[in-house]
């Protein structure tokens, strides 16, 4: 597997930031390479005086009612004929790199396969085309799903109640902290208990949550082996402790095997126990978190149930919610009729005492109908089963790689040779001394054609990658990306620095300033500009 180190030698080494030169031995006339096609933006190839329809000059055969308001300079919209409009978008398009064009192994992220199957039914007319504002009696079919779907989510949890509202696993956070809140104040205690413990090993949305909510957080300490101790638990505990946010499986892609153990203790205190579930993949059909003690859980429908995420698309976070918690659930609630058929959704119901609304309307209907087909064409077997496979998975990745990479959390527990859940948690040691680091690492992943794991997350191991198969992939694509590893390892260790400090070199796009764009973000196009 020594080829493209070889093949990588003859390669001129262009300046990092150049981003318009074709790195090959053979430039092209064009610069685009073969089917790579380098496609400006549509302001720079299209024009205001080009369209790609005709329409006729409107013949003046109504009163003008826009009542002044008429336009009075050109609209400026920059135009194309039909197939370079169609051409622009799918070259476009084909600089994705997407889990339907490769394995993404991004760590947390679960970018799992999403079945035809979810498509197929989420784009059934009755669906697809429904609109919130539609009268109620005409879309009960559609409430019937999202009960449906609610109905396997509190199954699957083992909890009493669901918020189906909430757009996406930060949403459902503070969904749940707000449901916690409003158990505090019911009780009395809302303005006393001001602080929510959350581990140094969670995910930013934790503490950011919250925040927002209007929580002070105090950082809990992991132990060596990646988990968190029930000891410093009931220390930091107190009268003024509102809740915990714990992740489970954690983002270390460890079993917080404890977890009982903290629930009693935070339950004990009166603080109300919020569990991360971005991980429930690891555990759906295996264990129910309303028997670990949870108080309130989002549940990330774009990851564990398999509908289509990242870029920004559409995300869904439902919030599983315990028995002491079911009363402040978030409206609309379902109301059924005397002969328990669906009627509509409503703002009032008896015995509840909801905090408020999530959103307008009913969330992410899509979202929604995907993940109830995910679930429906699993199974109860089928969703313990790929629960189990994409342990399995994380495990194989392991297991094939703890010689070459720095596994986390191997050494600091001999005493608990545990297996990971669905997620291989690397550090950079295998990098000490060779002048590369995680990202220039990741980088050369880029070249290899696969999309680098999470990096430097979690914040608790240095230099992280975080590597989450899946369920989805074949072993043939784990062998492959495994020995795409193994290669990059050691060619790693054996200098070949080249190969990894200005990577990567084949990428349309290659080394940009992200901290630039993300703190200076340039969002309109100006002409001419540098
Ligand atoms: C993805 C993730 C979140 C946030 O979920 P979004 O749907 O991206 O808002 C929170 N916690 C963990 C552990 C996650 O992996």
């Amino acid at each position: 597997m020594n080829k493209p180190t070889n093949k990588m030698n003859n390669v001129g080494r262009p300046s990092a930031p150049n981003i318009t030169e074709t790195h090959t031995d053979h430039p092209t006339f064009t610069g685009n390479k073969a089917l790579q096609i380098n496609e400006p933006l549509l302001f720079e190839v299209g024009s205001v005086e080009q369209t790609g329809v005709d329409i006729a000059a409107p013949r003046d055969v109504s009163a003008n009612r826009l009542g002044g308001l008429d336009r009075d300079e050109e609209i400026g919209l920059y135009g194309l004929s039909e197939p370079q409009t169609m051409r622009h978008y799918v070259r476009l398009s084909q600089k994705n790199f997407a889990i339907d064009s490769g394995m993404y192994p991004l760590g947390s992220c679960t970018m799992k396969h999403n079945p035809r199957i979810n498509e197929k039914i989420a784009r059934l007319p009755g669906l697809a085309d429904i609109h919130p504002l539609q009268p109620q009696q005409t879309v009960r079919g559609a409430i019937e799903v999202i009960e449906n779907l609610a109905d396997w989510l509190m199954k699957l949890t083992g909890m009493a109640a669901v918020a189906m509202s909430p757009k996406a696993g930060a949403h459902g956070e503070l969904c749940g902290m707000m449901a916690i809140e409003a158990a505090l104040r019911a009780r009395g205690e809302a303005t006393k208990r001001t602080k929510v413990l959350i581990p140094e090993s969670a995910h930013g949305t934790n503490p950011a949550t919250a925040v927002f909510v209007g929580y002070q957080v105090q950082t809990i300490k992991t132990r060596d082996d990646g988990t968190v101790d029930p000891a410093t638990i009931r220390e930091a505990l107190s009268d003024e402790v509102a809740a915990i946010m714990l992740t489970n499986p954690n983002t270390c892609g460890l079993f917080e095997r404890d977890i009982m153990e903290i629930a009693d203790a935070v339950h004990e205190a009166g603080a109300y126990f919020y569990c991360d579930g971005a991980n429930f993949n690891a555990i759906m059909g295996r264990a129910r978190p309303g028997d670990l003690g949870v108080d309130a859980m989002h549940i990330n429908l774009h990851k564990t149930f398999s509908t289509p995420h990242g870029g920004g698309g559409p995300g869904a976070g439902p919030v599983v919610l315990s028995e002491a918690l079911a009363k402040f659930a978030p409206v609309p609630f379902v109301h059924r009729n005397a002969d328990d058929n669906i009627v509509s959704l409503v703002e009032h119901k008896q015995g509840t005492q909801a905090f408020g609304r999530m959103t307008a309307f009913h969330g992410q209907m899509g979202m929604n109908t995907r993940a109830l087909a995910y679930i429906l064409s699993h199974g109860q077997d089928g969703i313990k089963q790929a629960a189990e496979d994409a342990v399995l998975n994380a495990n194989y990745v392991k297991a094939k790689l703890k010689d070459v990479l720095t596994p986390s959390f191997e050494e600091q527990s001999p005493g608990f040779k545990r297996p990971a859940m669905h997620e291989a948690l690397f550090q950079d040691d295998f990098l000490k001394d060779t002048g590369i680091t995680t990202l220039d690492f990741a980088k050369a992943m880029i070249d290899e054609g696969f999309h680098p794991m999470t990096m430097y997350f979690p914040l608790v191991v240095h230099g992280a990658m975080l590597i989450e198969p899946t369920e989805s992939e074949s072993k043939d694509t784990l062998d492959q990306f495994i020995a795409t590893m193994r290669d990059l390892a050691k060619s790693a260790q054996n200098g070949e620095t080249e190969r990894f400090l200005n990577a990567p070199f084949h990428a349309p796009m290659r080394r940009l300033d992200e901290t630039l764009a993300a703190r200076k973000p340039i969002l309109k196009w100006t002409p001419n500009a540098d």
